[in-house]
Parts: C-alpha cells; structure tokens; sequence
C-alpha cells in the first residue's frame, strides 16, 4: 500500500485531478480513490514535477512517457479489479500505474525492458511503501510464466498484435488490455479470455511508445 506520507501541497492538486478525471466520465470508485491515494508527484522527473497532477503525458527519461491520468482510469476501470486479483503489468515505465495496480489487486507483476528506468522506479515505488509488487528486467513480451495464469494483464505499449505468450498466460475469465495498432498510434482494446478463446473490444484511441520485444516491434 502506498505511504500517507506525501507532502500536503500536492493533496489537493491530486483532488483536483480525481475531480477532472469524474468531469470527464470515470466512474469507477476503486480506480478514483487510488488515484487520490497514489502520490504521482514522486513517480515524475523533478523537471516536471509541478505538472504532475496535469491530465497529460510526461516525459519519464530513456525516451519514455508517463501515460495521461485519464488514459490510466480508462483501461483500469476496464479490469473490474476487486481486490483478490494477480496482475501482471507490460511496461513498469516511472512505476506509477504500478502503484495504481497495487492499490487495486492483491499481487501484482511487472516487467520492464530498459534497466535505467528500474534503476529510478524501484526506489520510488519503496519511497511509495508500495509493497505487493514483484518487477521483473526483461522481454515483457514474454511474460512470466513462473506466476501466471494472471486474472489481468496490462500492456502499456503499443503492439501490432496481441504477443501469444500473455494470450496464454490470461486466466479463463481474464481480462487483458493491449493498445493495438502501428507504432504511433493504437486502439487500447479489451480482451476477455472466453473458452480459451479471446473476445476484444475497443475502449479508446491511443498513442503509447512502442512494444519492443520477441512477441512485439523489433527495437
Ligand atoms: N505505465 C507506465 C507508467 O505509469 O509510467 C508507462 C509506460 S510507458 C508508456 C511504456 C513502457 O513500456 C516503457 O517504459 C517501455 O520501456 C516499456 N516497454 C516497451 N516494450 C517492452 C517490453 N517488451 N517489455 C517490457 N517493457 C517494455
């Protein structure tokens, strides 16, 4: 769970934020108050850290973004997380929906590909008192067999095409988010896993950093 300790000039931009994120049609509860818990100050570069409560992408570094707030409500809402879930997150990025995800399943997996950016998250996310969270350095393409079948996966790059290693690794009654599409631009699509078939839909338009790996882009 993520520390109480977060400095009081932020609490209310952070209120501010939660306030926008309803204005523009989020309605879930879990997924609101973890964005009111979840100091998203701390997961962005001090450069940026006055707009970090701004509805909008930043720069994280390694030419990287930290997606829109409202982009994060969107897909997790999509989850219906009760609490109980395992979730394996693609794509740890600054950590921050990391957190979100923390405050929404009971475990939660991630994999990042560039090592400078966990170098940086993984103090933050100890900083964060985030404490259900295992991150993995690799090819999150791949996914992590070891803990899986996973009751929801989130892929937080843009992929050509679902990478079958997380097809196989969603639970019967899974849901897993993708943006699919070319490389700049995506549909964020939900997919159920039904009869070991997967059913998808599309959520919104999208424009997330490419998927590099074996079951994604090539680098
Ligand atoms: N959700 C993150 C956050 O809250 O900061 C933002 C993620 S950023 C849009 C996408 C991330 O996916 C980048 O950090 C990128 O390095 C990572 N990525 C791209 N391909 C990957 C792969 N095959 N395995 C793991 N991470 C990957």
């Amino acid at each position: 769970m993520v520390a109480s300790s977060v400095e009081p000039e932020f609490r209310g931009a952070r209120r501010r934020l939660v306030e926008a994120l309803q204005d523009k049609g989020i309605r879930d509860l879990a997924v609101l108050r973890a964005i009111d818990q979840v100091p998203r100050h701390l997961f962005v570069p001090p450069t940026v850290r006055h707009r970090a409560y701004e509805d909008s992408a930043l720069p994280i570094g390694s030419g990287q973004t930290i997606s829109q707030p409202y982009v994060h409500a969107r897909a997790l809402e999509q989850l219906m997380l009760t609490g109980k879930e395992k979730v394996l997150e693609i794509g740890t990025g600054s950590g921050y929906q990391t957190a979100l995800l923390s405050e929404l399943a009971a475990q939660v997996f991630s994999i990042e590909r560039f090592p400078a950016l966990l170098d940086k998250t993984r103090p933050i996310l100890q900083q964060a008192n985030v404490r259900n969270v295992s991150i993995l350095l690799g090819d999150g393409t791949l996914g992590w067999r070891e803990y899986g079948p996973y009751d929801g996966i989130v892929v937080s790059a843009g992929a050509p095409h679902v990478p079958p290693a997380l097809e196989e690794q969603l639970a019967e009654g899974g849901r897993m988010l993708v943006p699919i599409g070319d490389r700049d631009e995506q549909m964020l699509t939900l997919f159920i896993k039904r009869n070991g078939k997967l059913e998808g839909r599309d959520i919104v338009p999208v424009r997330f950093v490419p998927l590099i790996g074996a079951g994604g882009w090539p680098a």
